[in-house]
């Protein structure tokens, strides 16, 4: 009724012509706000995840990723503004094969109410790898191949939620795809600088089964699959008989975990009459610090990779988007 008034009134003090053209005016200011893209809110599990929903965002996507830097996903237990977040989420992803392993429960629940999906359970069973006890090994973001798939699965996600936007999301798509496929070739170059007797990665956990199958390292992982599992003794005083008789250069303690077990390697080999090296810190289940090159999935690999090559006797070549990442470091 007031708007009906109002109207009324306002023609009352108009000409017919100016009435019309700002009736028009105001129908084109409607037209081109219900234009604008409602926003899509979209929760992730891990920060790789939602790096790779960042890279594909036509501009309306708001993206929050649950586990930030340092944080185990194997053992992380959703807070009570978690749940608020996957509650509110219009689409919620994550890894899946169990990474999540104290989550399960909770995303399998939410998956009954709307739309969220297991990335890593979406990849063909041929491109997963077995790990000790017949477990999937979860740490699928480790090859950079297989993130690669991972991106087009969630492109296809994105597009089947928000299909009037398929022809940027395919675009982006494309171009961060030919992003990986550099890094890609460049992990390769980096890692043939390093001498083949070399060419093994101790490590915390087993987080790098797939790196080691991609681009040819053997990798052992001091705890197991899960960080749920300990080290026992036996094991730690095994792999110390193996870094002292085969000389290994260097193990890495990792960023989502203690780093008590490492410190144990590099004693019980001192023990043994040969000097480990401690490499520099890796980042196996968790990125770097939001806002620096290693908070982003290329950034994480490079830093990776330049550590483990130069502290095996490598040579890492430079890589093309060095300046790209430091440039555009979010
Ligand atoms: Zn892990």
């Amino acid at each position: 009724m007031i708007k009906r008034t109002f109207i009324l009134a306002f023609l009352s003090l108009c000409t017919l012509g100016a009435a019309v053209s700002v009736l028009a005016s105001g129908y084109q200011g409607r037209s081109a706000s219900s234009q604008q893209p409602k926003t899509l809110y979209i929760v992730t599990t891990t920060a790789h995840l939602a790096d790779i929903v960042h890279n594909l965002d036509p501009g309306h996507i708001r993206v929050e990723s649950l586990m930030g830097t340092g944080v185990d996903p194997h053992l992380y237990r959703p807070t009570s503004s978690d749940v608020i977040k996957l509650k509110k989420a219009d689409l919620v992803i994550y890894n899946g094969l169990h990474l999540e392993g104290r989550m399960v429960e909770l995303l399998e629940t939410l998956a009954q109410e709307k739309p969220a999906i297991a990335a890593a359970e979406q990849l063909p069973p041929g491109m997963l790898l077995e790990g000790p006890d017949n477990a999937t090994d979860p740490h699928i973001w480790m090859s950079v191949p297989i993130w690669e798939a991972v991106t087009g699965i969630v492109t296809d996600t994105l597009i089947a939620h928000d299909p009037s936007y398929q022809d940027t999301y395919r675009q982006k798509a494309a171009l961060y795809k030919g992003k990986l496929e550099k890094l890609d070739g460049w992990i390769k170059e980096s890692v043939a600088t390093i001498p083949k007797g070399n060419r093994v990665l101790i490590t915390a956990h087993d987080a790098f089964g797939y790196f080691g199958d991609t681009y040819g390292l053997e990798v052992i992982g001091v705890q197991g699959l899960s960080t749920e599992s300990e080290a026992g003794l036996q094991r730690i005083e095994a792999l110390t008989d193996r870094l002292a008789s085969e000389k290994i250069p260097a193990v890495f303690a990792e960023s989502s975990l203690s780093d008590r077990n490492i410190k144990a390697l590099i004693n019980g080999a001192h023990q043994k009459g040969h000097t480990v090296a401690r490499g520099d810190m890796l980042y196996s289940d968790a990125l770097g610090q939001s806002g620096t090159v290693e908070g982003t999935y290329i950034g994480m690999m490079v830093h990776n990779v330049k550590t483990l090559t130069k502290s095996l006797g490598g040579k890492p070549p430079v890589f093309a988007l060095d300046n790209e990442l430091a440039l555009n470091a979010p």
